[in-house]
């Protein structure tokens, strides 16, 4: 029997409240608002980018630029949408001129996303790029080597399948690299345990009886 899911929504869009006040670091002198999060708050599919972009700090909504627009293609392309799955990043505010996240801003904001995974209670945590492959992995293993490997790791006390994906901004520009999270994307539906549907069968019509396949054949003017 599966094991029934408590939902967190409650607790998840009070911390989110409390976040969007959060004065940890530096980035907080420089953004428009927190980006914390959206989706569905009981996914069972994370996915974890960097940090907000322009965009992002004017909307305050993870991945509405142009790598957002490639990943809503990549999940159309494996039947799903932004609103199956949660979208988070590292950094939840935005750093100045897009620059990389520096390593106190990534401790002064790790909890906010620890926090998040540990409300929602993701099974398959995708990690895009590879400030959040680190992060989250605790390792220093660079996505070119682990893209596409699933790993088993334990996150805020759960136990969450950890699968590290090429960022989809590095995959705009460089085909080769696109056509690799293509193939990773193409792995999630198994990973998530989503059994393939065959597509349905049309009804088989009934078998004819010999009386009614004879009027058949008649009409057809067979005999
Ligand atoms: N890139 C990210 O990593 N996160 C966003 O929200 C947008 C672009």
């Amino acid at each position: 029997m599966s094991a029934v899911r408590v939902g967190h929504e409650d607790e998840l869009e009070e911390y989110a409240e409390a976040a969007a006040e959060c004065t940890r670091c530096r980035l907080a002198q420089g953004r428009t608002q927190v980006v914390f999060g959206a989706g569905n708050p009981r996914a069972d599919l994370l996915f974890v980018g960097e940090a907000p972009g322009f965009h992002e700090d004017r909307q305050g909504l993870p991945f509405v630029g142009q790598a957002g627009k490639l990943l809503e293609k990549l999940l159309a392309g494996i039947g799903m949408s932004r609103a199956d799955v949660y979208i988070a990043n590292v950094l939840k505010c935005r750093p100045p001129g897009n620059r990389d996240p520096q390593p106190d801003e990534i401790e002064a904001c790790e909890s906010h996303l620890f926090r998040q995974i540990e409300l929602i209670e993701p099974a398959v945590v995708a990690t895009l790029g590879n400030f959040a492959t680190k992060l989250l992995s605790g390792k220093p293993l660079g996505i070119t080597r682990v893209h596409g490997q699933e790993q088993k790791t334990t996150i805020g006390g759960r136990s969450v399948l950890l699968y590290p994906l090429y960022h989809p901004a590095a995959a705009l520009y460089t085909p080769a690299m696109l056509s690799v999270l293509e193939a990773d994307f193409a792995r999630l539906p198994a990973l998530l345990g989503h059994t393939h549907e065959p597509p349905a069968q049309p009804e088989a019509a009934p078998a004819l009886t010999l009386v009614g396949a004879a009027a058949a054949a008649e009409q057809l003017g067979l005999f």
